[in-house]
C-alpha cells in the first residue's frame, strides 16, 4: 500500500493497536511470536462469484465455494470472517446437503454435516446477498465528470471479508478464482490469469480470473468499470494497463516504465517476477496504490505531457513501490501486522534501487534523502521500532534501515541474503527474525546486533562531533558522542519501546587538504563516546567529513568553520552530506563565504537537488546577495530548481523579486513553478493579488496544482469577495469545498452558508465533498450547529443519512473522552 503524500498524515494518525497485559515486554519475542492469529484449518482455495451490482443500494449477489483442510481431529464447525451486512441465503456442502450456520457480528460459523478428521478436506458453498457500507471492502462510485461509474475493492488490512466470507488474516495463503458478471461496456479486473470472458444476450459480460499461485486473502481484488486495456509485456508475462477510455492516451508514457522495473527487480532479487501477469488499474478516490497480487490498483492521477517535467510522484515512487510488493508482501507476506515493515519497508526501499540501476548514484541518494526527511518528521512525533504493532514509521525508516544494511553488507552479500529470504519463504509468510536468519544463512554473519538496534529498537543515533587538528603530530582527532536519550514511556497497554543507548556501526572519516590527496579512515563506533584518530594529515584540513558516503541513519551536530563547509559542498559527491552542509550554511546569512558557497552551488552543482536546496537556503539571505543567483536559477533546466528559486524570491521580497515571479507566472512551462509563482506573487504584489488569484482559480493544471495554490492564497487573503468564485468551483474537485470551510473558520458566514447549501446540491459527489469538509475542517463547535440547522431541509435521502451519521460522529468527538 502507498498513500499519496497529501494523505500520509491521516494514515500516520492511525493509533497503534493495544497489546493487553504486556508489562516490560521483550519486544523481540512478542513481535515474532505473539500477534499471529490462530485457526484450526488450512484455507486452500476459494471460488468467488459476484454479479448483479447495484450502485444505488450498494449491493450485489455473491457465492463463495471454500476448500479447506482440517487441522484438528473431530472438527465439527468452520469459523470464517464474513461482514454482518452479507445476508447468507444458503450454505451447502459441495455434493451434499444444506449446512446450518450461525452469525456473531462479522463472524460466520458453518456447522459441518459430520465432523472432519485431522487433514480431511472440507468443501462448501455459501450463497449470499452482498451489501456493504460504502468504502468498507468495496467502494461504489457513481459517474461524475472525468470519472465513470465504478467499483473497487480494498482488502488490506482486514476488509475483504466485508464482501466475501473468508479467513481474513495474512498467515494463511490460498489460491482462488474470481468470476464477475458486469454490465455491458464494463470490464472486471482481478488477480491471476483470465480464464474466460463471455457475453450473454443482454450484453452483460462474465469474466473469470484464476490466481493459481497461493497468496494472502487481503490481496484478493476486484475493479469493475468501463476500462481501456493497454497491453505491454515483460518476457512472456503480460503487463497490462487499465484506465478510463478518456485517459487511455496518457497510459503508455506513465506505465511503460513497468517492464524495465520488473526486469531490474527480477535481476536484483534473483527471483524472476513470480506471477502470471501484472495489471495496473486506475480508479477514482483512491488513497494512492495497493499491491493486490498481480493486479495492482492505483489512483487515477495520470500525468499529462507537461507534468513530466515536475517528476510526478506517481512514476517516481508509486509505480515502483507497488511493483516491489509483488515480491515483498505478495510472494513473501508478513505473518502478522506487527511485522508489516517486511512488506512496506522493502516496497519503499526498492524504488531507490531501481532508479540507481537506471540513472546512477545521485538519484538513489535523492530518493533516500526524501525518505530521511519523512522519517525525521514521523520520528519526532513518536519513536517506534520497525517491528511493532501499528508502527508509525515502517515506510521511510524501513527503506533507510534496509539501505543501511545494503551499504553495510555490500551488493553481493546483501542480495544473496534477500534471495535466501525470498526463496525460503516463497508463497509463504515471514516475521522479522526470518529475515535475520536468511542473512545468517547466506552470509554467515549473525546480525542480531543490527536487528536489536534498528528493527526492535526505536530512534536513531544523534551524533555530536568535535574535531581538533594537531599540526606537529599531523593528526586530526574527532570526539564522537551519541546524545540520543531514551525518554519513551509505556503506552496504555504497558508496551514500552527502547531507544538504544549506543548504536554500533562502522563510520568513515574523510579529511581533505588543499593540494594533497584526502586521508580516509574507517573505524567502528561502539560506545557512548568514541575517539577517532586520523593520522597522516600533513596540511591544515580544508574539509572534514564525518560518515563519508552517509552510511549511517543519524542526526549530526558538527560545528565547523564556514570555509570547511564550503569546500565540502564543492567536493562531496554525497547528496545527504551536501544537504546537511547547506543547512549549516543557511544559518549563516551574514557570512559572505556562506553566501558565495550557496551562490556557486545554486548554478554550479552537478545534481538538481543540491541546486534546489541551495536556492531554498538563499531565501533567508539579503536580497542583494540572494537575487542575482536566484535570477540565474530561474533559467535552470530543472523545474524543481526554478520552483525553489521562485519560492525563495517570495521570501526574499523586493520589487525585483516581484518582477521575476511575475515573469515565471506568465512564461514558465511547469505547473509547479507557476503554482509557486502565484503563491509568491500574492505576497509580493498586493495590488495585483486579486486579479491573479481569480486567474489562478480558472487555470487548469495536473492535479490542480495551480488552482490549489490560488485557493490557498484566497483563503489567506481574508477577502470575502473570493467566496462566490470559490463556490463556482465546487463541482470541479474537492479542495474548493475545503476552501469554503477554511473561509468559514476565518469568520465568513457567506462561505458557511454556501457550504451548507451544497448539502442540497443535485450532484451526490458535491454533497459528499461538502459534508467531508464540514466534518474534517469545522469540527464539532462549528460543524454541529450548521448540520443541525440544515438537517430538516435536506432533500436527498443518502445525504440525510450521512449527515445523521456525521452529527453522531461530531457529538462523540465533542463529548469528554473516557478512554485513551
Ligand atoms: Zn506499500
Amino acid at each position: 500500500m502507498r498513500t499519496s503524500p497529501a494523505l500520509l498524515g491521516a494514515v500516520l494518525l492511525v493509533a497503534a493497536a493495544a497489546l493487553a497485559g504486556a508489562q516490560n515486554p521483550n519486544l523481540e519475542s512478542i513481535v515474532n511470536d505473539r500477534y499471529t492469529r490462530s485457526h484450526d484449518y488450512d484455507l486452500v482455495h476459494q471460488r468467488i462469484v459476484v454479479r448483479d451490482f447495484n450502485w444505488d443500494s450498494l449491493s450485489f449477489t455473491g457465492s463463495v465455494t471454500t476448500s479447506l483442510v482440517a487441522l484438528r481431529p473431530n472438527m465439527d464447525s468452520v469459523v470464517l470472517d464474513a461482514g454482518a451486512l452479507l445476508g447468507i441465503t444458503r450454505t451447502a456442502a459441495v455434493g451434499g446437503g444444506a449446512l446450518r450456520t450461525t452469525r456473531h457480528g462479522d463472524t460466520l460459523v458453518v456447522f459441518l454435516a459430520r465432523p472432519a478428521a485431522f487433514h480431511d478436506t472440507v468443501r462448501f458453498t455459501i450463497e449470499y446477498g452482498g451489501k456493504v457500507e460504502n468504502g468498507r471492502g468495496l467502494t461504489f462510485i457513481d459517474e461524475r465528470p472525468h470519472t465513470p461509474r465504478q467499483i473497487w475493492s480494498q482488502g488490506e488490512d482486514h476488509d475483504n471479508h466485508y464482501w466475501f466470507p473468508t479467513y481474513d488474516f495474512p498467515n494463511d495463503k490460498m489460491t482462488w478464482e474470481l468470476e464477475a458478471t458486469v454490465p455491458s461496456g464494463f470490464m472486471a479486473v482481478s488477480n491471476g490469469a483470465l480464464a474466460s470472458d463471455t457475453k450473454d444476450a443482454s450484453g452483460a459480460r462474465t469474466l473469470r480470473w484464476r490466481e493459481d499461485r497461493p497468496s494472502a486473502t487481503y490481496l484478493v481484488s476486484l475493479v469493475v468499470a468501463p476500462l481501456a486495456k493497454i497491453h505491454d509485456s515483460w518476457k512472456n508475462v503480460p503487463v497490462d494497463y487499465y484506465t478510463y477510455h478518456s485517459d487511455s492516451a496518457l497510459a503508455w508514457r506513465l506505465f511503460h516504465v513497468t517492464p524495465a522495473m520488473i526486469d531490474v527487480y527480477s535481476r536484483l532479487t534473483g527471483v524472476p517476477y513470480p506471477w502470471q501477469k501484472y495489471a495496473q488499474t486506475t480508479v477514482a478516490d483512491f488513497f494512492g496504490g495497493m499491491e493486490n497480487v498481480s493486479a495492482t490498483t492505483l489512483v487515477d492521477w495520470l500525468p499529462d505531457a507537461r507534468a513530466y517535467q515536475d517528476r510526478p510522484w506517481y512514476q517516481h515512487i508509486l509505480i515502483p513501490h507497488e511493483l516491489a510488493h509483488q515480491w515483498f508482501g505478495d510472494y513473501v507476506t508478513t505473518t502478522n501486522w506487527a511485522n508489516m515493515w517486511l512488506n512496506e519497508g522493502f516496497a519503499e526501499f526498492m524504488p531507490g534501487q531501481y532508479w540507481r540501476e537506471k540513472l546512477g548514484a545521485h538519484i538513489a541518494e535523492d530518493y533516500y534523502l526524501d525518505e530521511y526527511r519523512q522519517f525525521m518528521q514521523i520520528d519526532a512525533r513518536r519513536q517506534m521500532p520497525l517491528a511493532s504493532l501499528g508502527s508509525n514509521n515502517i515506510y521511510p525508516k524501513g527503506a533507510l534501515v534496509i539501505e543501511m544494511l545494503h551499504d553495510y553488507l555490500g551488493d553481493q552479500r546483501f542480495w544473496a541474503g534477500i534471495r535466501e529470504y525470498l526463496t525460503t519463504h516463497a508463497f509463504g509468510n515471514a516475521v522479522s527474525d526470518d529475515l535475520r536468519q536468511a542473512f545468517l544463512d547466506a552470509t554467515g554473519e549473525n546480525l542480531d546486533w543490527f536487528w536489536s538496534e534498528w528493527v526492535y529498537g526505536a530512534g536513531y543515533p544523534e551524533f555530536t562531533v568535535t574535531s581538533a587538528y594537531d599540526a606537529t603530530a599531523r593528526r586530526v582527532t574527532l570526539v564522537v558522542r551519541q546524545t540520543q536519550r531514551d525518554t519513551l514511556k509505556a503506552d496504555s497497554a504497558g508496551m514500552r519501546y527502547v531507544v538504544p543507548e549506543v548504536f554500533r556501526m562502522p563510520v568513515t572519516v574523510r579529511v581533505g587538504m588543499l593540494g594533497g590527496p584526502d586521508v580516509v579512515r574507517t573505524s567502528w563506533i561502539r560506545q557512548r563516546e568514541d575517539t577517532i584518530v586520523v593520522d597522516g594529515v600533513a596540511l591544515t584540513p580544508a574539509m572534514i567529513v564525518f560518515d563519508d558516503g552517509n552510511h549511517v541513519l543519524k542526526r549530526l551536530t558538527f560545528e565547523q568553520p564556514t570555509a570547511q563547509l564550503a569546500t565540502q559542498l564543492r567536493r562531496d559527491p554525497d547528496l545527504w552530506n551536501r544537504s546537511w552542509v547547506i543547512q549549516q550554511l543557511a544559518l549563516r546569512p551574514a557570512d559572505p563565504l556562506a553566501q558565495a558557497a550557496l551562490a556557486d552551488a545554486v548554478t554550479g552543482s552537478d545534481y538538481f537537488l543540491t541546486r534546489v536546496e541551495a536556492a531554498s537556503a538563499l531565501g533567508a539571505f539579503a536580497p542583494s546577495a540572494a537575487v542575482p543567483p536566484l535570477t540565474r536559477a530561474l533559467r535552470d533546466t530543472s523545474s524543481q530548481v526554478r520552483q525553489a528559486a521562485v519560492e525563495a524570491l517570495g521570501r526574499t521580497g523586493g520589487a525585483e523579486a516581484a518582477t521575476l515571479a511575475r515573469k515565471a507566472w506568465r512564461d514558465d512551462s511547469s505547473y509547479s513553478v507557476r503554482a509557486a509563482a502565484l503563491a509568491a506573487l500574492t505576497r509580493l504584489d498586493t495590488a495585483g493579488r486579486r486579479a491573479l488569484i481569480l486567474e489562478g482559480l480558472r487555470t487548469d493544471s495536473y492535479r490542480d496544482a495551480i488552482q490549489n495554490a490560488a485557493i490557498g492564497a484566497a483563503v489567506r487573503s481574508d477577502d470575502s469577495s473570493f467566496v462566490a468564485p470559490m463556490q463556482a468551483l465546487v463541482g470541479e474537485q474537492q479542495l474548493p469545498s475545503f476552501g469554503l470551510a477554511a473561509m468559514a473558520i476565518r469568520g465568513s458566514q457567506r462561505a458557511l452558508d454556501f457550504l451548507v447549501s451544497d448539502l442540497n446540491d443535485p450532484r451526490s459527489y458535491v454533497r459528499g465533498w461538502a459534508l467531508t469538509a464540514i466534518v474534517q475542517s469545522l469540527g464539532p463547535a462549528r460543524g454541529l450547529p450548521a448540520l443541525r440547522s440544515i438537517q430538516p431541509s435536506l432533500s436527498h435521502a443518502d445525504t440525510r443519512a450521512a449527515v445523521g451519521r456525521a452529527i453522531k460522529q461530531l457529538e462523540e468527538r465533542s463529548a469528554p473522552s473516557g478512554g485513551q
